[in-house]
């Protein structure tokens, strides 16, 4: 029996499943049934979470604590059905996307802390007799709009801090992952969320961002996903006066200096580059190698790329899933013909056949580019890297910087003060030291510079900036 995902609005599940969700390694496989909201629906839902702000905004710090931790543990316990159900419905490799839910349920229990360390400050007045009291208070009903490549860990580290301060959400996951929105939002519900506190809504992305934009009850919207909508949300937002925040692409550098440790640089490289099928807004998508290792890094990775298993992402010895479906299949391989007719040598990025039907694309390293290129310009987000060639250091971080993105780079290095110039001189927002540039802790902030990102931080405790409002009150007895 096929899986009907409906919305819930105001603690009901409604709306008739019949739109399928496929599975992209597996296109004979239908994964569950959604369905799309009117407007009369994406009305009652802000509406709901309008209704429900004060009763959540006044719960007691322990009952929002209850609730997340509770979800929390849930979706650990749940970490292989979950990590299933989203390695079939987006295509990301088993053991990735059980990790995935794994982080998800430490997301929640994070923010379950966070519900309980939200503090304020007393300060003298400059004024005799007075006190200034500064507190946070939730900002009121948040709009959250999701991508589909982490399903479960984006939502997560969206909807979690926005309980735990006490807001009300319309949750609007992208379409084609309807099945892990289900599953948290079940999950919550279940964890003992008031009815109206989280409300999900399934439907095109145009229609629910200016229902949220123009409804008036919405205060604050957090996006994730393209430069071209997170900029009109951006804007549509901002004429409203709602407050937003936007987390959008990459073209993330991983820069290779001669001494480097090859062998780590390669699998550094792999990782940032074709890991959950390069689908990453933190991928390594532009590997700048200086001249006295170029040949011998571009030799080691070609080999080690090569032996990558692109397969079902239900095998658990698949390391590179399927693209997640047939338009981002396109795409992948546009910006790969791109590249060869700008001069680019292609190794891989064939079109592979599998036993099941799917969208499988083998992991594609474009050598001999500059910089100028398409391919090291704009966002492919798909199994695709290049390699730039650079003379030394000054001109790899030169290159490094050469972008509108900003989110995150990298480096591959022994050598210290190499390491501690491109820390403080690269212009991103998460720069990584011998680490890959994608895969980042569930604790700490998260987001970038430039075109990349707008708006406060997320995660972490300086999600709180986005979430909370802050209060100064002056108080004379
Ligand atoms: P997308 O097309 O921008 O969609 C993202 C979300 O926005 C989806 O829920 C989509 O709904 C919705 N949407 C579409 N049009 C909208 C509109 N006019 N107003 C309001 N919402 C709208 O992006 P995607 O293809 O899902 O995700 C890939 C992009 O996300 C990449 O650029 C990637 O770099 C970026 N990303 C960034 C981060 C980060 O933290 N910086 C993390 C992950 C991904 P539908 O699905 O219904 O169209």
């Amino acid at each position: 029996m096929i899986k009907k995902y409906q919305h819930l609005i105001a603690g009901h599940w409604q709306g008739d499943g019949e739109i399928p969700n496929i599975n992209p390694s597996d296109t004979n496989d239908i994964v569950g049934l959604t369905t799309s909201a009117s407007s009369t629906e994406v009305r009652e839902a802000i509406s709901a979470a309008h209704a429900a702000r004060n009763v959540w905004a006044y719960s007691n710090p322990q009952q929002r604590f209850d609730v997340l931790d509770r979800a929390g543990s849930e979706i650990l316990n749940r970490a292989g059905e979950l990590g299933e159900l989203m390695a079939r419905e987006e295509g990301k490799p088993i053991k990735e996307a059980t990790g995935e839910a794994t982080r998800s349920g430490l997301l929640f229990k994070f923010f379950a802390g966070e519900a309980l360390r939200l503090t304020g400050d007393i300060v003298p007045s400059v004024r005799p007799g007075v006190t200034v009291e500064i507190t946070r208070e939730p900002i009121g009903v948040v709009g959250i709009i999701t991508p589909w490549n982490f399903p479960l860990a984006i939502p997560a580290w969206k909807i979690a801090p926005a309980l735990a301060w006490g807001n009300t959400v319309i949750f609007k996951p992208a379409s084609n992952v309807p099945g892990c929105a289900w599953e948290l939002a079940d999950i919550l519900v279940r964890a003992g969320l008031p009815d109206g506190v989280l409300n999900l809504i399934y439907g095109s992305g145009s229609a629910v961002g200016s229902a949220l934009t123009e409804s008036g009850l919405v205060d604050a919207i957090s996006f994730t996903g393209s430069v071209v909508v997170g900029n009109q949300l951006a804007v549509a937002a901002t004429k409203k006066g709602i407050r937003v925040q936007t987390e959008m692409g990459g073209k993330n550098p991983m820069v290779v200096l001669d001494d480097a440790d090859l062998d780590l640089a390669v699998e550094i490289c792999i990782n940032g580059a074709f890991f959950s099928t390069g689908q990453r807004c933190t991928a390594s998508s532009r590997l700048i190698v200086t001249k006295g290792i170029h040949d011998r890094f571009v030799a080691s990775l070609e080999k080690r790329m090569r032996e990558l298993k692109v397969g079902n992402a239900l095998d658990p010895a698949t390391e590179i899933g399927p693209v997640v479906d047939q338009s981002q299949l396109e795409q992948d391989c546009r910006y790969i013909e791109i590249a060869k007719s700008e001069g680019g040598e292609v190794v891989g990025g064939e079109i592979l056949q599998r036993s099941t039907p799917g969208f499988y694309l083998a992991p594609a390293l474009i050598k001999g580019t500059n910089n100028d290129m398409t391919i090291n310009r704009e966002e492919v987000f798909g199994p695709v890297a290049s390699i730039i060639r650079a003379d030394d250091y000054d001109e790899a971080l030169s290159i490094a910087n050469d972008t509108w993105f900003g989110l995150s780079s990298g480096i591959c290095s022994t050598s210290l003060s190499h390491v501690s110039h491109f820390k403080r001189n690269s212009r991103s927002g998460m720069v990584m030291v011998n680490v890959p540039t994608a895969g980042v802790d569930y604790h700490v902030p998260f987001g970038g510079t430039k075109a990349s990102s707008y708006g406060a931080r997320e995660q972490g405790a300086y999600a709180k900036e986005f979430y909370s409002v802050v209060k100064t009150a002056y108080v004379s007895p």
